[in-house]
Parts: structure tokens; C-alpha cells; sequence
């Protein structure tokens, strides 16, 4: 093995926007001798996580639990409901509204995309004119938090600007916004939602989860694409018997039911509201250090900050991970270098919020003479 500076586990912190790090009682699961996936044990554990998980994503659809992480997910949805020659439509908001787009070019599309400025949400005028000017799509396919530039988008807004134009389903990826920012997929009419285990559902990474409307099992029951792991139907088949059609990552989903035991014991809009307020306390440190915001409409789960010209900002988190074991996330793309994005969703607290922007100012302090 190859051999790397290691600090100690214990004082090892995750401030990325995942994987984030784990309740104690949530890893101490994932290190129980492993079930037997066709079993009554198990099956009870996989029905819990999947009635919790209706109660996350607000709903009363079907929610589907996958092994795979989350572009998995939004890879079903994008084999499930279209078909080949359809037209969609992507509102993109930076990296993960684009990587919407480049699935649906791998499946041979060519998607319609409506690209925002990054740093900003998208705006429902724009979209119901941008729907307005192409061919009435299949799906339109939107996301939640786009983690890349740490905005939220108006879904309800959004939805309502995709109905007033076409009959298109609502296809949107909360796999970092789930149970961190305010969402309600029955209440605004969202046709699939796609999330993940490895953010704020403080899981281990590995699990996707999809919440599928009647109105979008009927296109999926008739789609074209060609599919197997991924078939949401053979999925539906094996939820009467409380299971999965193929091994699932076992110790995930008795993990999962375990975090999802404390969000329920918390209440998901308790946690909401936890989250919105360590964005504000982050936002504020940010200002304490001279960062300014990149988001001009900030999400609750992670805080995206701008770094002064000059400043490397990839060596910065290189140092801040080796130096003091605190993981938190430069910038993607176009982002690469000139921003720092410090989560702050799931189990992440207010003193490791600090200990994030202690590490900041500390390794900064040189380059900003403070
Ligand atoms: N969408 C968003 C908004 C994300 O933040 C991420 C993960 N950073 C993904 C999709 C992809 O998820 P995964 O890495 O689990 O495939």
C-alpha cells in the first residue's frame, strides 16, 4: 500500500459535501456482522428504510433504494423514462445540472440546456420562456442544491413554471439537498426525485434513492431505453417481499435505517432549520475572514466562498487536509482553485464548523496578512 501522511483517525474531520461524517450509532451499524439479504431480519430493516425515506422526500410514491451512489440514480432516471429520439430539457446551475446533461447525451440524446450563471439560482421567468422556445420535452430534468457553486433553486417555483408550459415530467436531483433544505416532492409536484445516503442522510456512501409519481411509472412502464441493474420495474417487483432484486450494499441500508431512526426522533423540519442555521453561522465566518459569498442565492447545506486572486486555493485545502486532517472541498470546473466549499448538513455541528474556518484562517493567514 502505497504510503501517505496520515493524521490521527480521531481528529479526522469531513467538512466535504460528501460524504459527511457519521452519528457514532450510524457507523457502529455499518460494523455488524453482515445479514443475509433474503431474510425476514433483513427485509424489515430495508421496509423501514424505505417508509422513513417517504417521510424524507414528503411523499406518498414509491421510493426505490439502489446500490450505487447518486449519479447512479440519476442515471435510472434518465434510462427509465425516456426513450430514444425523445426530447428533454436540463436547467443547469453548474456542475450537476450539466452532469444531467452529459447522461442524457450518453443514452444519445441531444437535451435542450438552459444554463444559468453560476452562482445563481435559476430563475422561473427564464425557464417558462427557455420551455416556451423548443419542442414540448419528455422530461425536464432540474436540481436542488447544485452543490459545484452552493445555490438552491425555487423547485416549486420551477415545477409550476415546467407545468404552466408543458406536461413534461419534473425530473429532479436532491442528492445533496435531501433532508438539509426544504423540500417537498408531493406538495410540488415533483415526478421523480433522486438522492443519496452519503450527505444528509449521514449513511456511508453507496446507496441511491428515487421517489417515482404514477404519473411517471406510466412513461416508465412503456419507456424504450435499454436497461437491466437499473430497471425501476423489476425494483417494483420485489418490494412486496421486502427486497431487492440483486445484493444490496446490506450494511448500508442497517445503517441507513439507523440515521433515519435520528432524523425522525429530531423532525425533518427541525433539521431544516438546524442546517439554515449553521449556513448563516458559516456565512458569517466567511465575512469574519474577508471571503466573500459566490452564491448570490446561497443554499443551507454547504457555503461556496470566493478566494482572494492569487491565492492557490487547491494547495490550501491539499495543506488543510494534511496539516489538520480537515477535508473540505475546493472548486469544481471552472471553480477549480478560486473557491473553498465548507459543508455543513447531516451530523456536521457548529464546533466543526469552526474547527473548518479556524484551519482557514490559520493556513490563509500568510497569502491575507491576517
Ligand atoms: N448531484 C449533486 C447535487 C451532488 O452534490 C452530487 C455529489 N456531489 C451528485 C449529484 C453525484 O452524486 P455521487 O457522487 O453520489 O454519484
Amino acid at each position: 500500500m502505497e504510503k501517505v501522511k496520515r493524521v490521527k483517525p480521531d481528529t479526522k474531520l469531513l467538512l466535504t459535501p460528501g460524504p459527511t461524517p457519521l452519528p457514532p450509532s450510524v457507523s457502529a451499524k455499518m460494523a455488524e456482522p453482515i445479514l443475509h439479504h433474503r431474510t425476514h431480519e433483513f427485509g424489515a430493516f430495508f421496509q423501514q428504510v424505505l417508509e422513513d425515506l417517504r417521510y424524507v422526500f414528503r411523499t406518498r410514491n414509491t421510493v426505490l433504494l439502489m446500490t450505487a451512489s447518486g449519479t447512479g440514480g440519476m442515471e435510472s432516471a434518465a434510462a427509465n423514462l425516456l426513450s430514444p429520439g425523445d426530447g428533454a430539457a436540463v436547467i443547469s446551475t453548474g456542475v450537476f445540472g450539466d452532469r444531467w446533461a452529459k447522461i442524457l447525451r450518453g443514452y444519445g440524446l441531444e437535451p435542450a440546456v438552459h444554463s444559468v450563471e453560476w452562482g445563481r439560482a435559476a430563475d422561473p421567468e427564464g425557464v417558462a420562456k427557455f420551455l416556451k422556445g423548443i419542442p414540448p420535452p419528455k422530461a425536464v430534468f432540474l436540481t436542488h442544491t447544485d452543490t459545484s457553486t452552493g445555490i438552491v433553486n425555487d423547485l416549486k417555483s420551477l415545477a409550476e413554471a415546467v407545468r404552466a408550459s408543458s406536461d413534461a415530467l419534473i425530473v429532479v436531483d436532491s442528492v445533496s439537498g435531501l433532508a438539509g433544505e426544504e423540500l417537498e416532492t408531493d406538495g410540488w409536484g415533483l415526478d421523480v426525485v433522486v438522492g443519496a445516503s452519503q450527505k444528509g442522510l449521514m449513511c456511508g456512501p453507496g446507496l441511491a434513492y428515487v421517489s417515482v409519481s404514477e404519473r411517471a411509472w406510466k412513461v416508465a412502464d412503456v419507456a424504450r431505453f435499454p436497461r437491466f441493474y437499473f430497471d425501476w420495474r423489476t425494483m417494483r417487483n420485489s418490494l412486496p417481499s421486502k427486497e431487492t432484486p440483486y445484493t444490496p450494499a446490506v450494511n448500508l441500508v442497517v445503517a441507513q435505517a439507523e440515521a433515519l431512526r435520528l432524523i425522525r426522533a429530531e423532525g425533518l423540519e427541525r433539521v431544516w432549520r438546524r442546517t439554515a442555521e449553521l449556513a448563516r453561522y458559516a456565512r458569517s465566518q466567511g465575512e469574519r475572514l474577508g471571503l466573500p459569498l459566490f452564491a448570490k442565492d446561497p443554499c443551507d447545506i454547504l457555503t461556496a466562498l470566493r478566494l482572494p486572486e492569487g491565492l492557490d486555493g487547491q494547495k490550501l485545502v491539499r495543506t488543510i487536509r494534511e496539516e489538520e486532517g480537515i477535508s473540505i472541498a475546493g472548486g469544481q470546473e471552472g471553480l477549480k482553485g478560486k473557491v473553498v466549499r465548507i459543508a455543513h448538513m447531516g451530523h456536521i455541528r457548529t464546533e466543526d464548523v469552526d474547527r473548518g474556518f479556524a484551519a482557514l484562517k490559520k493556513h490563509m493567514g500568510s497569502a491575507l496578512d491576517i
